[in-house]
């Protein structure tokens, strides 16, 4: 609720702050238990330090996050490490995100022991177990990260994220360093353990076609705001947003006969460090009114669930 994440900026001889990074600019929403929530935002619209704040791994500047009716904006280190068994992340480049001196048993088995599986017997019966529910061998244990495959390695990074039963999982371009035809394996298993274990998933990437396949519901952040948010067919049937229009007219359509128009956007993304006054899109909106360069549009309900800030709608 009202989240906003500025970075100082620094320059100088004397490295003195010069200004700020607007990453993430008052955004609020609601995920629901069991859903399945996209963010999509070009690189830099502030969709990963969103998520990073959700789970503090990532102090918020201001703004509320409440998990399960809590607010957890003020929770000391030891309260957050609690938490951190319910709310996990799954990290784009799983081979980054593994230690590539740790067997695949000390990976899994480190969240474990971290949240009290003290029992090694025990430990190694639920790596079993994880392995087997994300697709991989039980000999698979043993081994190293660079012994696997780019689609093995994130499953690795999700059977890690799954080790104490999490409720909550921010999900931060989990397929996007994967080959396409590996991405909608993962998607799918990603998927299925929703549904197996009533998962909630924040899902971010820049990939209109990969939100498409796994969002339940979706929302479109630009220079850190969200612009757009609507149930997943609502808004790629009824786009609103002219951004959001923008970049679903860009997507290659597979059939060439329902060739669509290309909404061309001029220019390219302006700095989060002077963005423009206003609504933040109105440099390169093509439906641009006067009051855009003014005023700033409210993130408001249209319909039915579908949110919109645009002065267009008001
Ligand atoms: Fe375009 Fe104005 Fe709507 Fe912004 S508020 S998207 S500039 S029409
Ligand atoms: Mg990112």
């Amino acid at each position: 609720n009202g989240l906003k994440k500025y970075f100082d900026l620094k320059g100088g001889v004397f490295g003195r702050k010069v200004g700020e990074v607007k990453a993430v600019d008052d955004v609020s929403f609601t995920v629901m238990e069991g859903e399945i929530l996209g963010i999509v935002g070009e690189s830099g619209c502030g969709k990963s330090t969103t998520g990073k704040s959700i789970l503090r791994l990532i102090e918020p500047t201001a703004g509320e996050v409440k998990f399960e009716d809590k607010d957890i904006t003020n929770l000391n280190t030891e309260e957050m490490r609690k938490l951190r068994r319910d709310m996990q992340i799954i990290f784009q480049d799983p081979y980054a995100s593994l230690n590539p001196r740790h067997t695949v048993e000390k990976i899994i088995g480190e969240p474990l022991l971290v949240h009290g599986v003290k029992s090694k017997e025990e430990r190694k019966k639920r790596i079993k177990e994880l392995l087997e529910v994300v697709g991989l061998s039980p000999y698979h244990a043993s081994r190293y990260p660079h012994q696997f495959s780019g689609g093995q390695r994130q499953r690795i990074g999700i059977a890690r994220a799954l080790a104490n039963n999490p409720k909550l999982i921010i999900c931060d371009e989990p397929v996007s360093a994967l080959d396409v035809s590996v991405q909608s394996q993962i998607l799918n298993l990603m998927q299925d353990l929703r549904d197996r274990f009533n998962l909630t998933y924040v899902f971010i990437a820049h990939d209109l076609s990969v939100v498409k396949h796994i969002s339940d519901r979706v929302g479109v952040m630009y220079l850190g705001r969200m612009v757009e948010m609507a149930n997943k067919d609502e808004l790629y049937d009824n786009p609103k947003h002219p951004y959001t229009q923008a970049l679903l007219s860009a997507v290659p359509v597979p059939d060439p006969d329902a060739e669509k128009d290309r909404i061309i956007l001029e220019g390219d993304v302006p700095s989060p460090s002077n963005p423009p006054s206003g609504c933040a899109f109105h440099t390169r909106c093509p439906r641009a009114m006067d009051i855009c360069k003014e005023v700033r549009p409210k993130f408001e309900e249209q319909e039915n669930n579908h949110f919109v800030a645009c002065h267009l709608y008001e």
